[in-house]
């Protein structure tokens, strides 16, 4: 194997010779005015590594070709550059030294550079990065060119498009007379790429020639470094460019219909993050500031508001047309109307699945938990952390994305979609098999959930509807009533206004499909604390109702069991709702873990016509899955409990508790309740999916747990087979994204496997 690789070379081979280096031969090919040079590859780095030693004779011999190549001697006219070319982009991480101009300085520059490979900023930032520790650079001698010879010379950078709006025109900066690193330390300030087409318009024109030339042979945006010496152009280094969001989306689209790359590779081009930068809004410079808080960045988005602890606080606020942000130590349904009159909401608990999470999710608004730094006082309005004492009425900034807490009023930037982003979305629509659907169970998040591009609503929470006073109320009554009749009084009414609910949803869903679950959360959710109350009737009440381990407890189908009447009620009125306007409903039982419950339920539906599905939530039920899909219509995995199940983790505990230790501890890779767990809890819906097809092939397959809108469990979810994701509205353009990924991918593979022939 080769030591050194010169630029005329064939070799462009970035594992040998890095991004840097096989860019530089890539260059040469193609006849731009490239300084001469060589690489000295990593597999010499990882000889030096080894031994500490050098190919001095290779490399001696390599440094008389380049004296040969320019008729210039090294000290003599010729003078090199060092640099590091790793195969993955590192910017700035390792050591470059300039103006080389003996060979003894040339020998010490590259162990320098090569040294450097472990300085602590390198390491960091491969730790950052996730970029492998023995991967090793090459070093890039290359004959230096001189941008501050006279005033014909200069030094640049630019972008071939704009990198934060993907605006195909030149972008970068330029300064006359200068070296390249007066442009990097700022010494110097630079002009811009329209000032050097005044300047210099012929080398402006060859800057967009050589654009045009980098981009048809990269099929990217470039970031290209160049020098003039006396009115000589000469490119040093080029590479794709890092762009925002939405210039990633654009640059994608316009290279597409360009004929730079296909639609599939558009696609790939996007990241989830891309997309997420039209959805919401961002604090504009965020690193200007210093954040006093941090948490989990549970549901996205910046805003700000008046600090506010309490319910009836953010509604008064609301109705006097006052932005708040709801602080509490953590939400509960009771908080409902609070949480809908605030801007935002920050807790000291909870995590990820917690309700505070989820319903602001729902609603797009940002939402951070689990801030535990945070010592809340409620009855003095005020929290404390590190040092800032925050009363009610000061304003802060969340950033739901982040989950950072600032003081003041800061600005943002409005969210908003772009035509190439809408015509991204078209694109992924025709690759994905996956249907993507949302979550919601209000009017006005079906009608978000509509705007966004939902195929119907995966999953309807019901016991979102028993908020407000009237609706908690009537399920108080429900569950405080002594005898039989007390009961049934209490269930008309609510028969009443969750018909009511329902009807309103169909309309605003106009013949969608809608999946309602019916009753999960355990009852005593729907009561107030005990130390909120001072009826004793009431207090004795919610003690009787106390659970060790509510997650466990009595909830879902198991309350349908002991109180058959409360899912009767919730059917009778999704059917009397159907009967009166026109709509497509699934019916879902939560929490089963045996067909039995799920025949104990589907008795109650009769012949109404309306699908019968289950909640694959539980490990039992996955162990029973071709029984249920014998009783069932559908399956809908819930990853949520599903998660918490397979890991016996309670989700309201374990991130406010032991998870980013063991995070940082690498005990696991990531946050099973964000990203869905492929080795277990993946394993485990694939035995099920396979034994309910078995039994029912057609059977239809959905995931509504959060998992539902994060890419990279969508992606298990498209190759195990699932045929419909749904997630908050917010996610559904990610979800889509993804999932055409997730279907592009997938058809690579195959066709890549279907080249291979088999060996013998
Ligand atoms: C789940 O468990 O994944 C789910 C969607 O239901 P919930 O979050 O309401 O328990
Ligand atoms: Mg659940």
């Amino acid at each position: 194997m080769s030591t050194i690789y010169h630029f005329t070379g064939a070799w462009d081979d970035k594992n040998l010779l890095g991004n840097k280096g096989a860019n530089l031969v890539a260059m040469t090919k193609l006849r731009l005015t490239v300084p001469p040079g060589f690489a000295v590859s990593v597999e010499t780095y990882k000889e030096y590594k080894r031994t500490g030693k050098l190919p001095e004779e290779e490399i001696k011999q390599a440094l008389e070709a380049l004296e040969k190549q320019t008729r210039k001697k090294l000290g003599k006219g010729l003078s090199v550059s060092v640099r590091s070319s790793a195969a993955a982009s590192m910017p700035g991480m390792m050591d470059t030294v300039l103006d080389v101009r003996d060979r003894e300085a040339m020998l010490s520059a590259i162990k320098k550079v090569f040294d450097s490979w472990d300085n602590p900023r390198a390491v960091e930032y491969r730790r950052l990065n996730n970029i492998p520790a023995d991967m090793g650079t090459a070093a890039i001698i290359q004959a230096m060119v001189f941008g501050d010879l006279d005033g014909n010379s200069g030094t640049g950078v630019m972008f071939t498009r704009n990198p934060s709006t993907g605006e195909k025109v030149l972008f970068g900066e330029y300064i006359t007379e200068a070296k390249g690193e007066d442009l990097v330390s700022g010494r110097k300030t630079p002009q811009t790429m329209d000032a050097l087409k005044s300047q210099m318009p012929d080398m402006y024109a060859q800057l967009e020639e050589v654009a045009s030339i980098l981009e048809n042979h990269f099929r990217d945006m470039q970031d290209v470094e160049f020098t003039i010496e006396s009115g000589k152009l000469y490119i040093l280094q080029t590479r794709s460019g890092k762009r925002g969001g939405r210039a990633s989306v654009k640059i994608a689209v316009e290279m597409a219909k360009e004929g730079f790359i296909s639609r599939q590779e558009a696609l790939l081009r996007v990241s989830a993050e891309d997309v997420r930068s039209f959805l919401h809004r961002r604090i504009e410079h965020v690193e200007k500031y210093q954040a006093i808080a941090s948490g989990l960045g549970a549901a996205p988005g910046a805003t700000s508001g008046k600090v506010v602890f309490n319910t009836l606080d953010a509604v008064a606020a609301m109705k006097r047309n006052e932005r708040v942000i709801l602080v509490r130590p953590e939400t509960s349904p009771d908080d409902i109307l609070g949480v809908s009159a605030a801007m935002g909401v920050l807790t000291s608990r909870g995590g990820l699945t917690s309700h505070a999470a989820i319903v602001t999710r729902a609603m797009g608004k940002p939402c951070i938990c689990g801030a535990e730094e945070m010592k809340i006082d409620l009855h003095a309005e005020k929290f404390e952390v590190n040092s800032h004492t925050v009363n009610k009425g000061d304003i802060i900034t969340i950033d739901g994305s982040a989950g950072k807490v600032y003081l003041g009023d800061l600005p943002l930037t409005e969210a908003e979609g772009s035509p190439e982003l809408a015509e991204l979305l078209t694109w992924a629509d025709s690759f994905r098999r996956l249907r993507v659907k949302a979550n919601a169970d209000t009017v006005e998040t079906v009608a978000l959930a509509r705007k966004f591009g939902a195929e119907g609503i995966g999953l309807c929470r019901t016991e979102r509807q028993f908020t407000g006073e009237e609706r908690l109320s009537a399920i108080r009554a429900f569950i405080l009533a002594e005898t039989p009749e007390q009961r049934a009084e209490a269930l008309v009414l609510l028969h009443k206004l969750q018909k009511k609910d329902f009807m309103a949803i169909f309309r605003e869903l106009e013949g969608m499909p809608i999946i309602i679950r019916l009753l999960d959360l355990p009852l005593h959710e729907f009561l107030p604390s005990e130390a909120e109350t001072t009826d004793p009737e009431l207090k004795r009440r919610i003690r009787e109702l106390r659970e060790t381990n509510p997650m466990l407890g009595h909830r879902g189908v198991r309350v349908a069991v002991t109180y058959p009447e409360i899912y009767q009620m919730q059917i009778d009125a999704i059917a009397d709702a159907c009967a009166e306007v026109n709509c497509d409903v699934s019916i879902m039982v939560p929490q089963v873990v045996t067909s039995q419950e799920l025949l104990w339920v589907k008795r109650m539906v009769k012949d109404r016509g309306v699908k019968f599905g289950v909640m694959m939530e539980t490990v039992r039920a996955c162990m029973r899955a071709g029984r249920l899909a014998q009783v069932a219509d559908f399956f809908s995995f819930g990853t949520n409990d599903l998660t918490q199940a397979v890991y016996s983790f309670s989700r309201e505990d374990v991130e406010k508790k032991f998870l980013s230790i063991y995070l940082d501890a690498g005990i696991l890779q990531d946050n099973p309740f964000l990203i869905l767990d492929v080795k277990g809890v993946g394993r485990l819906m694939e035995t099920a999916i396979t034994w309910a097809r078995r039994e029912k092939k057609e059977l239809d397959i959905g995931v509504c747990g959060e998992h539902g809108g994060e890419p990279r469990s969508i992606m298990f979810f498209h190759t195990a087979g699932v045929d419909s994701v749904s997630c908050s509205p917010f996610r559904i353009p990610i979800a889509k994204l993804a999932a055409a990924q997730g279907a592009i991918l997938d058809s690579q593979i195959a066709a890549a496997r279907s080249k291979l022939r088999p060996l013998g």
